[in-house]
């Protein structure tokens, strides 16, 4: 089969690999769609020891059954492979499962025709659902996770509240069409890539600024979530959100810095950081996709996975516009 094989820094090569091995208990899906995401970008650059080249990275993912039940149903795969077994599986909290393994890094990802995949972990769809609207599957149910952890934690439900979204890539922009679907109406979104900036505003979905430009507001939401995860970005939340408030931080640009932990304990600032979803949220936002209530997604730029090693070297420049790129085999 064909593959984009990641080999080494700022290399993914398209090459012939052997076709993956299935074993019991998995099914042979044919890749439809596959979505880059920021994370294979880090991977790209080196930055990730979690991703040792050569692998095949790739995790967002659509695709018809070949081998397994129902061959020629379309699915929507989740990467996360759980164990099912441990206190966190049990408790529903997949996404913290201490043997959790993701396609792409612990093991083959998807930016190949073919990928094998315990059955459990596929999601059935209607046949009529567009392949690159559910790759998008994958980042929406991040952006969900996070929605309904702060709607959980807020003293009023976030339909009555105000929102700050940091990031127009794809994680912030679902994060905008989270809160809309859950009610919240007054949504504003930071973001510093002009042609990312008029994407999400052609979006008509909230209000959009340049924080070069437009100073946030102090003490002014109710929920602020952090997509980028940098030391500024840190600040500029525990700053924005009200007393009694929430940070959802979902970015993983660095580790450390711009935590005010006197400023959040004098307000009672909540700060969650969420990562990834459990199964059930990767299935909710999967049928959120497939009843239309997650749109628009004609922003998503679809592209052959033969040309791969352009579109990631495009996205590192920041000559991208989309806050999306879908790769098909
Ligand atoms: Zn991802
Ligand atoms: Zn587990």
């Amino acid at each position: 089969m064909k593959a984009l094989v990641y080999t080494a820094p700022s290399t993914v090569v398209f090459r012939n690999e052997p076709p993956p091995k299935t074993v019991s208990e998995e099914v042979l899906v044919k890749v439809d769609a596959v979505g880059i995401c920021g994370s294979d970008l880090h991977a790209y650059l080196g930055h990730d020891s979690r991703r040792v080249p050569p692998i095949i990275l790739g995790h967002e993912v659509s695709g018809t059954v070949v081998e397994g039940p129902n061959p020629g149903s379309k699915t929507v795969i989740n990467p996360l492979i759980t164990c099912g077994s441990c206190d966190d599986c049990l408790d529903g909290r997949t996404n913290l499962c201490e043997n959790r393994q993701l396609i792409g890094m612990n093991r083959p990802g998807a930016f190949a025709d073919l990928i094998s995949i315990p059955a459990t972990n596929l999601v059935n769809i209607p046949d009529s659902i567009s392949s690159v609207d559910l790759a998008m599957t994958e980042p929406a149910a991040v952006s969900l996770h996070a929605v309904r952890l702060a709607d959980r934690v807020l003293a009023r439900p976030i339909s009555e509240g105000s929102a700050l979204v940091i990031g127009g890539g794809v994680i912030g922009l679902f994060c905008v069409y989270f809160l809309r679907d859950y009610g919240c109406t007054e949504i504003t979104l930071t973001e510093t890539n002009p042609l990312r900036r008029k994407t999400v505003e052609d979006t008509q979905t909230c209000k959009v600024i340049d924080v070069e430009k437009h100073s946030v507001e102090s003490k002014r939401y109710d929920a602020v979530f952090d997509a980028v995860g940098i030391k500024v970005t840190r600040e500029t939340s525990i700053d924005a959100v009200k007393n009694g408030g929430v940070v959802l931080h979902l970015g993983l640009g660095s580790a450390k810095g711009g935590m005010d932990a006197r400023s959040m304990t004098l307000s009672e600032i909540t700060f969650i950081g969420a990562y990834t979803y459990t199964a059930y949220d990767f299935v909710a936002a999967a049928r959120k996709i497939a009843n239309g209530a997650i749109q628009p997604l004609n922003w998503v730029d679809e592209r052959p996975l033969s040309d791969g090693a352009a579109a990631f070297q495009e996205l590192i420049d920041g000559r991208v516009a989309s806050p999306k790129i879908i790769l098909r085999p």
